[in-house]
């Protein structure tokens, strides 16, 4: 069996190493570099909390398969300093890690549970100790080692069907395949359009900021999830590069909107989450030192759909690098039996 996997960011590379321990003849094509478009960055949060149960059990499985990753890479890949939620919604998040049977505890400000670079926050908060730090940076290099010489320097133009098979076209070159998985993040819906699927299209700009942390702060910092209160922003904080704190946030959408071309998009992050820093994280040192820039699609929400239409295969979602193995596990054997893996989390067809 021959499978074309487009796009070598966290998803497609991991779905290409288990596309070939199944004895798959796979090529991966990237334009790019591997992850260097939306899985850049060294880091990234990982949580079995979420709002739905069935994304707490696909979390709880996608943590125990980055621990068969991390017996392979000889490496941490997750490094378990826990993840807190808080904010007046902590309460459901808590609901749907205890429906799924996922350890938690529901604390307030000023808990010793807590290690945050803020003491007071609005409350309360979700304690998830499976959550942690991805480190981005080791799996980029445990996956490209293990792709070896499957990946392929290429831009696919288009991914045309044929009754037996499916072909696809990078520059003058075509080359054809049984199944063509899908990963080319914001390349996904130009691609998948040309066959029939319809995988939603609408981008925002993103951007997240790392600040210093400064000395006194508590250790290992806990990744953080704020919910949106009191005009106060919604974000997301973790460790970054040595000694700084990532801060991304839903920066208000028409300082993001596609049409402000990204420069613009980016100062005005940039102002929002420094003036965030400055005011509500009393460990942060308010001084940008570091960016990582994405596309993002503002209609996904943090859930997991996947679309088939005859042999190819494709998937949309955000927050995806938390469910790398598994996403590379669901989409390879996908890709091997001809099924399609059910959706999850908000948009899930089946609730
Ligand atoms: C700032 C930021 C913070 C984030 N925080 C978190 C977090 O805390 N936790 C979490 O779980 N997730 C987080 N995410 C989301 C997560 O990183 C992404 O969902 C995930 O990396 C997406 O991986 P992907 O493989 O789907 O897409 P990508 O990494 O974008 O990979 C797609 C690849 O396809 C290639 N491509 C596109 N078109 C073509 C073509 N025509 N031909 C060949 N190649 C093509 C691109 O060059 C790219 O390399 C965050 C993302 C960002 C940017």
């Amino acid at each position: 069996m021959r499978v074309a996997v487009i796009g070598a960011g966290v998803v497609g590379l991991s779905t290409s190493v288990a596309l070939l321990r199944r004895g798959v003849d796979v090529v991966c094509y990237e334009a790019g570099a591997p992850m260097g478009e939306r899985s850049a960055g060294d880091t990234r949060i990982f949580r079995l909390a979420h709002l739905f149960p069935d994304m707490v059990e696909l979390a709880a499985r996608s943590r125990s398969l980055f621990s068969g990753w991390r017996e392979r890479a000889g490496t941490t890949l997750v490094e378990p300093v826990g993840t807190v939620v808080s904010g007046a919604g902590a309460g459901r998040w808590a609901d749907a890690m205890a429906a799924a049977g996922a350890p938690h505890e529901l604390v307030e400000p000023g808990s010793p549970r807590l290690r945050l670079p803020s003491p007071t926050f609005a409350g309360p908060a979700l304690l998830d100790p499976s959550g942690g730090v991805i480190r981005v940076d080791r799996i980029r290099a445990f996956l490209v080692e293990a792709i070896g010489d499957h990946l392929r320097s290429a831009r696919v133009e288009a991914v045309e069907q044929t009754p037996s098979a499916v072909r696809v076209r990078s520059g003058p070159e075509s080359d054809t395949f049984d199944t063509v998985v899908l990963c080319a993040g914001a390349g996904t819906p130009g691609l998948a359009a040309g066959t029939g699927l319809d995988v939603p299209a609408a981008l925002e700009h993103h951007l997240r900021v790392s600040f210093p942390i400064r000395p006194g702060a508590p250790e290992p910092l806990q990744c953080w999830i704020t919910e949106e209160a009191d005009g106060v922003l919604g974000t997301y904080q973790h460790l970054a590069a040595a000694g700084t704190w990532a801060v991304g946030g839903d920066v208000a959408g028409e300082l993001v909107h596609w049409a402000n071309g990204r420069p613009a998009a980016e100062q005005a992050s940039v102002r929002a989450l420094t003036a965030y820093a400055a005011e509500h994280l009393p460990f942060v040192e308010p001084r940008p030192v570091a960016t990582v820039y994405c596309t993002h699609n503002p209609d996904l929400g943090d859930g997991l759909q996947f679309v088939r239409q005859g042999r190819v295969l494709a998937l949309h979602g955000e927050n995806l690098m938390k469910f790398a193995p598994l996403l590379g596990d669901l989409l390879a054997q996908a890709a091997v039996d001809g099924s399609t893996p059910p959706d999850a989390g908000p948009n899930a067809t089946t609730r």
